[in-house]
C-alpha cells in the first residue's frame, strides 16, 4: 500500500503516520520527490484496512498495490484448487457439468430429469428447493420437501446434489443432505450467511452478484475461506448491463480474469446469463473456450409448464446433444467431460 503525503504536512504529522504503520506490524519505505512525499507500507497488506488511512487529512491518496483478499489470491496459492464432490473433482482436467431444473417441482419431475441428465453425462444434479423470486406471488420452492425429493433423486441416481441456501434457518439440513451448497447471486453479499458457511467444510458454489465486480466476488469468497472453509467454487452467471435483449450479460472475460487472480475453480451458468434456452449451447461452448472449469445448466422435461425459468431451460434430448458437442469443445481446450 502506498500513501501519498501532502507536501505541506508537518514532520510530526508524518511521524504519527509512520508510528501508526509500525504499530500495525509493518515497515515503511519513504521517498521524497519534488512534489510528492511517499510512504510505502512494506509487508503483506492483503488484510490491511485501507480506511485506516483514508481519512487522514495529510494523506492525499492511498494506493493499493496488493489485492484486498489473501486466501482467494493466486499470489499466495499458485496451484489451482480442486474440490472433490462424490466422484467428481471440480477444478481439474475434467469439466464439471451440473444439470437439472431451476426448481424441484415433484418427485416425478426431479427423478425423470435426474435420470436423463445422468445418462447424458452430467456429474451433479441441480434443483432449487428454496427459491429467491423477484415476486412474493411466484412459486417459492417446495422448501424442506424439495430437499427430501433431491435426496431421493440422489439415492436413485447416485448424482450428488447442488441446491441453494437462502438463510441459515435450515443450515443443519443442508450440511447433512446437500453435497454442494449454492449461494445465489442475490445473497453473494449476505456476509452473515457467508460467515456461517465458512464454519462448515461443505463445498460452496458462490454465484456472482447481479451487479458485483470480480473483486467483490473474490472478497465474498474470502469471507468463506477466512472462516476456514477452503471449498469454494465460483460461478459467473451474467451481470446487469444496459443490454436487455438477454436477461443478463454473460461476462466471459471474468473467467480468465478470475483464473489469473485466484486459484479457485470457476464455472459458468449460461442459463441465468442469457435467460434464453437457445443461447445455452453457444454460451456453454464459449465458456469452455475461455477456460471455465464447468457449467451449471437448467434442464427441464416440460419447460413450457415449468414453475420457474422455463424460458431458459433446455429439454433433456437437447442436453444430451449439447453434451456430445461440449465433449469436442473440451478436447480442443485440452480438457475432458
Ligand atoms: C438459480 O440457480 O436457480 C438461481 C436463482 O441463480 P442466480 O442466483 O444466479 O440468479
Ligand atoms: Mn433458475
Amino acid at each position: 500500500m502506498i500513501l501519498v503525503i501532502n507536501m505541506f504536512a508537518k514532520e510530526e504529522e508524518v511521524d504519527a503516520i509512520k508510528n501508526k504503520i509500525w504499530k500495525l506490524g509493518y515497515e515503511t519505505h519513504e521517498s521524497v520527490g519534488m512534489n510528492h512525499r511517499i510512504i510505502g507500507i512494506v509487508g503483506d497488506t492483503s488484510n490491511l484496512d485501507q480506511s485506516l488511512f483514508d481519512t487522514n487529512k495529510v494523506i492525499d491518496k492511498v494506493i493499493r498495490v496488493q489485492e484486498p483478499y489473501k486466501k482467494a489470491n493466486r499470489l499466495f496459492h499458485p496451484d489451482n484448487t480442486g474440490i472433490k464432490v462424490g466422484n467428481e473433482y471440480i477444478g481439474g482436467k475434467k469439466l464439471c457439468i451440473i444439470a437439472g431444473p431451476c426448481s424441484v417441482e415433484s418427485e416425478d419431475q426431479i427423478l425423470s430429469i435426474a435420470k436423463s441428465v445422468k445418462s447424458s453425462g452430467a456429474g451433479l444434479l441441480r434443483g432449487g428447493a428454496f427459491k429467491p423470486r423477484s415476486s412474493p406471488y411466484s412459486f417459492q420452492g417446495l422448501k424442506k420437501h424439495g430437499l427430501e425429493l433431491l435426496k431421493y433423486a440422489k439415492k436413485e441416481t447416485g448424482l450428488p446434489i447442488v441446491t441453494e441456501i437462502m438463510s441459515i434457518e435450515f443450515l443443519d439440513d443442508f450440511i447433512k443432505d446437500v453435497d454442494v451448497i449454492q449461494v445465489g447471486a442475490r445473497n453473494m453479499q449476505n456476509f452473515e450467511l457467508l460467515k456461517e458457511l465458512g464454519k462448515t467444510k461443505k463445498p460452496i458454489l458462490l454465484k456472482r452478484g447481479l451487479s458485483s465486480t470480480i473483486e467483490e466476488l473474490l472478497m465474498s469468497a474470502e469471507y468463506i475461506l477466512a472462516g476456514g472453509n477452503e471449498n469454494v467454487i465460483l460461478c459467473e452467471r451474467g451481470i446487469r448491463t444496459f443490454e436487455n435483449y438477454t436477461r443478463n450479460t454473460l461476462d466471459l472475460s471474468a473467467i480468465p480474469a478470475i483464473k489469473k487472480l485466484s486459484h479457485l475453480p470457476v464455472i459458468v451458468d449460461p442459463s441465468h446469463a442469457a435467460g434464453l434456452w437457445w443461447m445455452v449451447e453457444p454460451l456453454s461452448k464459449a465458456a469452455i473456450a475461455v477456460g471455465a472449469d464447468g457449467l451449471i445448466i437448467e434442464v427441464h422435461n416440460d419447460p413450457e409448464n415449468a414453475l420457474c425459468d422455463g424460458n431458459q431451460s433446455i429439454k433433456p434430448n437437447r442436453f444430451e446433444n449439447l453434451m456430445k458437442q461440449l465433449k469436442l469443445c473440451a478436447e480442443i481446450e485440452g480438457r475432458e467431460i
